[in-house]
């Protein structure tokens, strides 16, 4: 998405929201005008969430960006990038430790439990010889420095509506608690929705006022509030059995 199409999108979330991710699928560092994107942010006073792979983590101070307020590092894919040095990839995030300010927070995320990775073992040994992982409120969550925390939970099918479907009661935060926006403007309920196999509307062609007020995004979350799948992308999506009752 280019900073002026972006710039247009955060005016629109910007009644809705404190927070924003700059992720659907990808890599946010990636974008090569990163930067610029987070000084877009801080002139509109909107915090930023990032999630990286940590691959481009030395070449920013992220924590020095006004914007930054959380920076989450999926230590669990470290293996899909053969690129990264582990050991400088550990010695990075303790200078990011070092830079954290009092309104930062940094996370250190270990979803693939279940089936953990040899670098991410490797990580997280080096990380339990360092610190104390304290136990917090958070389920299989770990603190390990103030604003500094160990996030573990188990792996997930990415949903594909072209698979089988196999839930058809469930819920998620997806449309109620968090909205994604495709660079093509398209709105849809979750991240994990990156081919916008559920689309609300258009942003680019209709105000995110009137989005919310369509009986496709209406119907959906009435649905998940009843504990209902209604959209084929959902029945396909394990992620959900996280918040099952
Ligand atoms: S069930 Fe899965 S695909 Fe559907 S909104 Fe929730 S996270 Fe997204």
């Amino acid at each position: 998405m280019s900073p002026s199409s972006f710039s247009y999108v955060l005016q629109e979330v910007k009644p809705l929201t404190d927070y924003i991710y700059l992720h659907v699928l990808g890599e946010p560092l990636l974008h090569p005008q990163c930067e610029e994107i987070l000084n877009i942010c801080d002139a509109n006073h909107m915090k930023v969430q990032l999630v990286t792979n940590g691959t481009f983590l030395k070449q920013y101070r992220l924590f020095k960006h006004p914007s930054v307020r959380k920076l989450s590092i999926s230590l669990h894919s470290l293996d899909e990038n053969p690129s990264i040095d582990l050991e400088d990839l550990y010695q990075t995030v303790l200078i990011y430790m070092d830079e954290l300010q009092q309104d930062q927070y940094l996370e250190l995320r270990f979803w693939r439990a279940n089936t953990p990775s040899a670098k991410a073992e490797q990580f997280l040994a080096k990380l339990q010889n360092q610190f104390a992982f304290t136990d917090t409120k958070r389920n299989k969550s770990y603190q390990i420095k103030e604003h500094v925390y160990v996030a573990f939970a188990d792996g997930f099918t990415w949903p594909d509506q072209n698979k089988d479907k196999v839930y058809t009661k469930g819920t998620c935060l997806g449309g109620i608690e968090q909205l994604a926006i495709l660079v093509d403007g398209t709105v849809v309920p979750c991240c994990l929705d990156a081919d916008g196999a559920i689309p609300f509307g258009n942003l680019f062609t209709s105000s995110l006022a009137t989005i919310l007020e369509t009986k496709e995004y209406l119907d959906f979350v009435l649905a998940l509030k009843e504990n209902r799948l209604s959209a084929p992308l959902c029945q396909t999506c394990s992620y959900q059995t996280r918040f099952s009752k």
